[in-house]
């Protein structure tokens, strides 16, 4: 069975060149999970509507916040996301020392949908995630529908600050983050949160997990794994000492290289690893296609002074084999983007990048350089032209021209998309026909 993974990680203001908030996130996966990418409008609902969750129903909000989600194509909820706010959440797994539960509780995906959903502040996002937990639980409980359930950290940030939460069945913590953080499939809230769910030291104590000496300490009451050792725990020391030694000078293009990074950090501030070797934080299959891979990832540039619209860099499987491409939460995001299911399909970005991955790995040493310079190349094209537009489109709403507004930034967005699938397709044909003639 796969061992669920994950990194996420946030640079505030203070932390990066351009003193606007930077979010990134992997999302780790069953190697053959399709994870598309979705635009959902905003939408509002008349009073005692209900939001149904796969195991818990709960009242719906009066105004569900428009939102693009990163969605397991068998989950209501996201791996990752952002909403027309610019709150932008990631999550990751944690295990926890509490038995599996016997009822049907949230999925920890579900309680990032219900952050982008009703947050216009990453505060408020975090109060309606936490309210969540307390009411509904989450965390590990039997189910007949297969799915795999755990305990979750998340980072929810905005443009102005950004917090950690970690979670224990209906127990959570929340952190607020200072210059930089990385979290990963460890808790790592130790006594050092703004917050704590009203129960979790009374129960701590009943369960004999915590002696009541000092301040309460949320990971070494409630944290079920081995918190010094471990693949999350290395990935973790890895982003965090990447993101700390760079505190000034972090782009989008760290961001991404850390993202698509594979070092083991035995030495965590070793350069940025590009070879396919397991290990770090961009995680690959096993050599028999069993096993995780990096299903999506995201790299969010927020903007706190209304000078441009923030950019969202978005990346479909292995991010070490991909591009990330620029979107918008205005306009439309293009269609094609949320093709793709259990199956597999041409007609599937997501698909296409899984299809690109295996071909790969059919001739690592030849074909790693290739696919990389190929995207590198698409990938520094289009930052300029990205950002231009960013400005562009905010201009344009401000000036009340939201019509133009959005049929520039849908164009763009589909000439983006339409970009990196061409290539897409030619690199696969080329790999496929070597494959033939050998
Ligand atoms: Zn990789």
């Amino acid at each position: 069975m796969f061992d669920q993974s994950c990194d996420t990680m946030v640079a505030l203001p203070s932390a990066t060149a351009s003193g606007q908030t930077l979010f990134a996130k992997n999302s780790d996966r069953p190697a053959d999970e399709c994870q598309p990418l979705e635009l959902h409008a905003r939408i509002e609902h008349p009073t005692e509507s209900v939001t149904h969750c796969q195991f818990v129903s709960l009242p719906e909000a009066s105004v569900v916040h428009r939102h693009v989600g990163s969605r397991p194509w068998w989950c209501w909820g996201y791996e990752h996301g952002f909403n027309e706010h610019q709150v932008v959440i990631g999550n990751e797994a944690v295990h926890s020392k509490f038995e599996p539960a016997t009822e049907g509780k949230l999925i920890g995906m579900e309680v990032l949908r219900l952050g982008l959903e009703r947050g216009s502040t990453a505060r408020e996002a975090v109060s309606v995630m936490t309210d969540a937990i307390g009411q509904y639980g989450q965390g590990k409980f039997e189910n007949d529908a297969g799915v795999r359930t755990y305990d979750n950290g998340y980072i929810v940030a905005d443009p102005n600050e950004a917090y950690v939460i970690e979670t224990a069945g209906h127990e959570w913590v929340v952190k607020r983050v200072e210059d930089t953080i990385g979290i990963s499939n460890v808790h790592s809230v130790e006594t050092d949160y703004e917050e704590v769910s009203p129960d979790a030291e009374r129960i701590a104590v009943e369960r004999g997990w915590w002696q009541g000496d000092g301040r309460f300490n949320f990971a070494e009451a409630y944290c079920g794994t081995e918190r010094t050792e471990g693949s999350g725990v290395s990935r973790r020391r890895r982003s965090c000492a990447l993101l700390s030694t760079r505190v000034g000078d972090i782009e989008p293009r760290t961001m991404m290289a850390i993202l698509s990074d594979h070092s083991d950090a035995v030495n965590p501030d070793e350069e940025f690893q590009t070879d396919l070797r397991q290990g770090g934080i961009c995680v690959h299959f096993n050599e028999n296609g069993t096993g995780g891979n990096t299903a999506a990832s995201l790299v969010s540039d927020l903007c706190n002074d209304g000078s441009r619209l923030p950019v969202y860099w978005c990346s479909f499987y292995s991010p070490c084999l991909g591009l990330f491409l620029p979107t918008f939460i205005e306009g439309q995001l293009p269609g094609a983007l949320g093709v793709g299911g259990e199956e597999p399909s041409v007609e599937s970005p997501w698909w296409q990048f899984h299809r690109l991955a295996h071909l790969v790995r059919e001739d690592t040493e030849n074909r790693v350089g290739l696919v990389q310079n190929q995207w590198a190349m698409q990938q520094r094209a289009c930052f300029s032209g990205t950002y231009a537009v960013a400005e562009e489109g905010k201009r344009l709403l401000d000036g009340g021209n939201t019509d133009d507004a959005e049929d520039m930034l849908t164009s763009f967005m589909e000439d983006s998309v339409r970009q990196m699938l061409e290539a897409t397709d030619e690199l696969i044909a080329y790999f496929a026909d070597e494959s033939v003639v050998a």
